[in-house]
């Protein structure tokens, strides 16, 4: 176990204010219980830090102790359905060991640098195929945690309750150090463009949303096109595996790393906006045939300095049901905000649809099928003042937000979105850790 002194200027460059008196480098689980009884020597919050790439205050300091899990770095054992590994192991390093052995896990974020720990305890919804996998969470199937008072807990997907319970709770009910992942054999997934406007969109939705695979949208309210990304599995996989992806990925390597700082300056040129925006969907509508590739192909790194990356996107998902509809809704909200206070989101939007998936408390799509909708920017100065106007909007047409993913949330969001099951978690939080020993600030104020 490392000990150092956190850097005193406590918020980072993307203004994602933390302040931690004391940040520890675990080398060992068998060191967490130590240091959940020492409140001296370890001062109170104590929060899990993974990779560090939550777009919120998840982690939050409070002049307490951050206890980094990149030191627990072990993938201890791969089967053939499942793979065992510690919770600081990072989700690029897990898809390409698994990749070497001709398996993947039920679904691949796009990106490398989470780590398993989050992968257990956040909410992390990616373009699903079925039903009840639509989280990263709900392919975890046993965690090994350490309760506040420092007891080791293993639970599995027999104790579906607290399994529930556990798969959100962002390092609030105890610090996960090892987990369990369903695993796959690998296939190729071939993937199909359409390009539309929002009245294709709203009059194809049924066939859209009917037709098997897993969606992606790309969102441009200003220029009143929806590409959608349908990912099919392939399983002749004679397909070509070039063209479209990597015209994508190179988009995102270059454009995505400079995030937050440089690029804002290069895409304040004039022209060069729309030229970022028109060159990533012509890449998108152009070839967009008979493209396959393996899952883990489909994975980017993000720079290694967290706070470059913070400031592109945030989230929230909607019902499906009326997704057309809110999609209408947003695009005339952008523009009337354009209007007002002369700022836009100049990089396209993100969506993903998620199939239900009760697996996690709070679960985006708890209540049944949802589309998110990623608003993202290069972080320029208006872009946090759009997103608490984005929130009220997103909150107002009965948006579900993340606690790890959403920006400039509320109280009132979290009651509206999540209720009952808000309540619930915070009297089991109250009951697990009355001394508030895991708590910080950031859920404090969020969930009470
Ligand atoms: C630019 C950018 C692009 C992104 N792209 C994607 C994407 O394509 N797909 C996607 O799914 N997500 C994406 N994300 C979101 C990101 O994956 C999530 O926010 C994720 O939570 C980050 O993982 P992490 O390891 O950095 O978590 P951290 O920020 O380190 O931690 C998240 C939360 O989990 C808790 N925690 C961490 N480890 C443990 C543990 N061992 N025990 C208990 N609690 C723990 C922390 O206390 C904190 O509350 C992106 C984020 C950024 C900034």
């Amino acid at each position: 176990m490392v000990n150092k002194v956190f850097d005193p200027r406590g918020a980072d460059s993307s203004g994602t204010y933390r302040r931690p008196r004391l940040v520890m480098r675990l080398k060992r689980f068998e060191d967490i219980p130590v240091v959940l009884a020492k409140s001296r020597t370890y001062p109170t919050p104590v929060r899990m830090v993974g990779a560090d790439y939550s777009q919120t205050r998840c982690v939050g300091g409070d002049g307490g102790t951050t206890v980094d899990t990149a030191g627990l770095d072990k993938i201890v054992e791969i089967g053939e359905n499942t793979v065992r590994a510690q919770a600081g192991v990072r989700v690029s390093t897990l898809v390409k060991a698994l990749a070497e052995r001709g398996l993947e896990l039920p679904l691949t974020p796009e990106m490398g640098q989470i780590s398993l720990g989050a992968v257990a305890v956040t909410t992390l919804p990616q373009a699903s195929y079925a039903a009840g996998l639509a989280q990263m969470s709900s392919c975890v199937t046993e965690m090994k945690v350490i309760t506040p008072q420092g007891k080791q807990m293993v639970v599995t997907e027999r104790e579906r309750d607290l399994m529930r319970v556990l798969r959100s709770s962002f390092g609030l009910l105890g610090v996960v150090h090892e987990i369990v992942l369903r695993v796959q054999p690998m296939s190729a997934v071939k993937i199909d463009y359409q390009v539309l406007s929002l009245k294709e969109f709203s009059g194809r939705f049924s066939s859209i949303i009917n037709a098997p695979g897993a969606l992606r949208l790309h969102v441009s309210p200003f220029h009143d096109r929806i590409t959608v990304e349908r990912r099919t599995l392939d399983e002749t996989s004679t397909v070509s595996r070039s063209g479209i992806w990597q015209i994508q990925n190179s988009v995102m390597r270059n454009v995505l790393p400079a995030f937050g700082s440089t690029v804002g300056s290069v895409l304040a040129a004039p022209g060069l906006r729309a030229a970022v925006l028109s060159g990533m969907h012509r890449a998108l509508s152009t070839g967009a045939r008979g493209v396959a590739m393996y899952a883990h192909e489909w994975m980017r790194e993000l720079p290694k300095e967290a706070w470059k990356a913070r400031h592109t996107y945030s989230l929230w998902a909607f019902p499906q049901a009326d997704y057309p509809k809110l999609l209408g809704s947003y695009f005339a909200f952008c523009k009337a905000y354009y209007k007002e206070h002369r700022y836009r989101c100049h990089v396209v939007n993100g969506a993903s649809r998620l199939h239900q998936d009760r697996g996690s408390l709070f679960s985006a799509s708890y209540s049944g099928p949802m589309f998110t909708l990623e608003p993202s920017s290069t972080g320029d100065a208006a872009w946090d003042d759009f997103l608490i106007d984005f929130n009220d909007f997103a909150s107002s047409h009965g948006g579900t937000p993340t606690f790890n993913q959403t920006r400039a949330l509320q109280p009132e969001h979290v009651t509206k979105a999540f209720g009952e099951r808000a309540k619930l978690f915070r009297a089991l939080r109250q009951r697990t850790d009355p001394l508030n020993r895991l708590h910080n600030a950031y859920f404090s104020y969020l969930l009470g």
